[in-house]
């Protein structure tokens, strides 16, 4: 028997037993001959201790041992006299009677420990290793929880787990597909799926009323650091359902899971349509653990893009013209920071090189200081008074001893550089606790979006989203101003998931390909087969799929990224640095699939 309990397993209860474990060597070490060992398995370390005066056979062969060799060790279990309470096992300590090598190792790249002194694409090569690392086992175990909980919430509420294949027809959900060469059918091919979107519509129009799948998705885009070409949704839909249902149904989901694995009673979901979103935090996923809510000094609202550009409509600006900056650009709004007045020049200049940075792209950053005594001081003392500057100061309820920081410039990127600095000053004053959880329904988003490059509108969400009834004369002639059935959840700054509505029918779904501008043939080709089911008594549905990874991380309150929770992640490249892939492939394989 190679062992009788876990590395984790014993206590001083224990105590004269005679047991068999077996692990890795964890630690070594040696006090003069007497040596200690840390054998380590998933469940816990346990120390091992070979006394030459116990057996002096047994002390030699253990000082041959190396980090990370496999054992097998028979002894008794004993009271430590130096007992380590920072471990479930540290009362107790095995006198050890047999030694079995399993296997040796060789020496490992980098060390396994909590903190490894091993860079990224060390770990990434050596996956195997760095996932015997305390944290990473925690999380992948951590994650098999959260799919338990899950899936017994799922089940109780009557959905049904249904597969969906792999190698489809490209549906396009706002990604690249990663294709597939058909050895059979030479010069065509699958396209693997960006989600099993139109699959679960269509076992909706069979039926099956109540489906979800934990299941993987393929994107091919441009990786950031919290993206993986192939991640995991909670994928679900519902039929008979409108929107309220659906929300419901899913924060009950939400809030299951985090009192399960994390002992949480998550409050009732607060919603915020997409408009406000964008307006007092310039992102469709705010971060509502702080307010620091965008003042507006100027905002105009675009016109829709598909006419005159969209100028200053509704345009407002509360202090006199002289600033040039202000006075020409679309919009100015700022953030006031709660007792930031006693920055330094360093400090100030640290953020406006923050905006300034290439991806935020802001010309600059004004700001204004309330200071203890009453009076301002500003970046822009020249061109406002003491007066002026106090009423803009009362405009963002700022105090003494506040700091407030406004941006100006063209709507999308200034909302865009003061959402990100927010998010800062939010870091900045510890205001984003990763152990605060504020969930958050994001509604009524636009039904499309405009491509600059291509001239043409693309869904937002994706293209079997429906729109609310009162707009639907809109989506001819005014499309920008459609709003869609759409949903986002949202925790902490990052959308865990989104779903929406369905359309159901054959005519709206060509409206809304033909809002795409796609012809009928286009369509057709692309999408006959849906729009051929929606003929046959489709019933109205909706529903949403969740980013699992990500809920893992942020059920975790990791938060740092997907990767800890994949266990067999690609780096930025899309690179699987373990396997070397992706990888050329052989003539004859090429040939075979006519490439
Ligand atoms: N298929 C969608 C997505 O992957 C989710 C949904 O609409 O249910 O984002």
């Amino acid at each position: 028997m190679y062992r009788t309990h876990t590395c984790g397993e014993l206590r001083l209860e224990h105590a004269g037993n005679t047991v068999t474990l077996a692990g890795w060597v964890h630690r070594i070490r040696d006090f003069g001959g007497m040596n200690f060992i840390d054998l380590r398995d998933r469940y816990g370390i346990t120390q091992l201790v070979f006394n030459p005066e116990h057996n002096d056979a047994l002390a030699q062969s253990a000082s041959q041992l190396g980090r990370e060799f496999v054992i097998a060790v028979k002894g008794k279990v004993v009271e430590r006299s130096n007992k380590n309470l920072q471990i479930p096992t540290g009362e107790i300590e095995i006198i050890v009677d047999e030694l079995n090598v399993l296997n040796a190792s060789i020496t490992p790249p980098f060390t396994i420990e909590d903190d490894t002194d091993g860079g990224d694409d060390l770990r990434m090569k050596y996956r195997y290793l760095d996932l015997r690392r305390n944290p990473l086992q925690q999380n992948l175990l951590k994650r098999h929880e959260v799919a338990k909980a899950v899936r017994a919430y799922m089940d109780a509420q009557g959905f049904a787990d249904v597969e969906t294949p792999f190698f489809i027809k490209s549906t396009p959900e706002g990604a690249r597909d990663f294709v597939v060469p058909s050895r059979l059918n030479p010069g065509q091919f699958y396209a693997l799926p960006q989600s099993p979107q139109t699959f679960k519509q269509l076992l909706m129009v069979s039926g099956f009323d109540r489906y979800y799948q934990i299941v993987r998705c393929f994107r091919d885009e441009d990786l950031r650091a919290d993206r993986q070409p192939e991640f995991t949704q909670i994928d679900c839909e519902m039929a008979f359902v409108e929107r309220e249902d659906v929300l419901q149904m899913f924060e009950g989901l939400v809030k299951n899971v985090f009192k399960k694995v994390k002992g949480i009673e998550l409050p009732e979901f607060p919603r915020m349509s997409y408009d406000d979103a964008m307006l007092f935090y310039g992102n469709d996923k705010p971060d509502i653990r702080f307010a620091m809510k965008f003042v507006a000094l100027r905002e105009s609202t675009p016109l829709s893009l598909g006419e005159g550009q969209g100028v200053r409509k509704n345009s407002v600006m509360i202090f006199p013209t002289g600033f040039k900056v202000f006075d020409d650009a679309e919009t100015v709004i700022g953030i006031c920071a709660t007792g930031c007045a006693e920055y330094s020049r360093k400090q100030l200049d640290e953020l406006t090189e923050f905006v300034k940075r290439p991806q935020l792209g802001a010309n600059g950053l004004v700001y204004i200081k309330c200071n203890a005594d009453g009076t301002f001081k500003s970046s822009v003392d020249k061109f406002y008074s003491q007066e002026d500057l106090k009423n803009i100061a009362e405009k963002f309820s700022a105090k003494a001893g506040d700091l407030i920081l406004i941006l100006a410039g063209e709507t999308a990127r200034t909302r865009k550089a003061l959402s990100e600095l927010r998010l800062e000053m939010g870091n900045r004053l510890g205001l984003r606790s990763k152990e605060e959880f504020k969930p958050l329904w994001v509604l009524d988003f636009p039904l499309l979006e405009f491509d600059e490059e291509e001239k043409r509108w693309n869904a937002m969400h994706h293209p079997f989203t429906s729109w609310r009834k009162e707009d639907d004369a809109l989506l001819e002639t005014d499309p920008g101003k459609v709003k869609a059935n759409a949903y986002d959840i949202v925790m902490n700054g990052v959308e865990l998931g989104g779903g929406s509505i369905r359309i159901h029918n054959r005519k709206n779904q060509e409206r809304m390909f033909s809002a795409l501008g796609m012809s009928k043939e286009q369509y057709d080709y692309k999408f006959g087969f849906i729009l051929n089911a929606f003929e046959y008594g489709t019933p109205p549905h909706g529903g949403i799929a969740f980013g699992f990874d990500r809920f893992c991380s942020m059920v975790t309150a990791n938060q740092e990224g997907i990767r800890d929770f994949i266990a067999f992640p690609k780096n930025n490249m899309g690179r699987d640095m373990m396997l070397d892939a992706p990888s050329d492939i052989d003539e004859k394989q090429k040939k075979e699939l006519g490439l």
